[in-house]
């Protein structure tokens, strides 16, 4: 089997981050796709066209959609009902592509040159406040590049939070380690 490029599967994928295909992002399923692990056939948000182009990269034959990933539904965006909205952030930490706008408590907005659609943060909202509403237009090749940066952006910040909170809680640690030495220097004098 000829080696696959997965950059170039990568960028016919539509980048809505949906995570419907079963995999963790676009990048993710296109490197299952390069290395044979997946069938081309599980981007709902691609559709039968995403298909016809996966098989035109891959070599791999045309085949239907796989409907138990979901239905190929025309492009929407979220909408949230401010009045049932509670600020909890789940939606916020659910978003791909930091399209949702707020603060703890709040009401929390979509910014609609960000978001793909991908339903994530519905799913997230306990309030059951968010809905999805048509948009009226094709999702495009630039939208999918715009919501690949933004993607990527939001992975890069998540990272540098993650590694921050990790160095705060081991200078934490070592300084209950050193406190704990002293402690037990003290009590050792003590009983001398
Ligand atoms: S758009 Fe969704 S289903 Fe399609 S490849 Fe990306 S994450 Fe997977
Ligand atoms: S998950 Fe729902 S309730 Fe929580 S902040 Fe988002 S929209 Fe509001
Ligand atoms: S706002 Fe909701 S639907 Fe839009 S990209 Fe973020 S998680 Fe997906």
């Amino acid at each position: 089997m000829k080696e696959l490029d997965i950059y170039a599967i990568d960028a016919v994928l539509p980048q809505t981050q949906c995570e419907q295909c079963g995999f963790k992002g676009c990048l993710e399923y296109a490197k299952a796709i390069a290395s044979g692990e997946a069938n081309i056939n599980r981007c709902p948000a691609g559709g039968e066209v995403g298909i016809e182009q996966l098989s035109q990269i891959t070599g791999f034959p045309i085949i239907p959609l796989d409907e138990t990933r979901g239905e190929h539904v025309p492009f929407e965006i979220a909408v949230i009902d401010a009045k049932r909205c509670i600020g909890c952030k789940l939606c916020v930490r659910a978003c791909p592509t930091e399209a949702i706008v707020g603060c703890g408590k709040h009401l929390h907005q979509v910014d609609e040159d960000r978001c793909t659609g991908c339903c994530l943060c519905m799913i997230a909202c306990p309030m059951d406040c968010i809905e999805m509403k048509r948009v009226g237009r094709d999702w495009t090749k630039e939208d999918a590049d715009h919501a690949r940066k933004n993607y990527k952006i939001r992975n890069i910040r998540r990272a540098k939070r993650q590694e921050k909170a990790e160095q705060r809680l081991q200078e934490r640690s070592s300084q209950i380690d050193k406190k704990a030495f002293l402690l037990s220097l003290m009590k050792k004098a003590k009983s001398e």
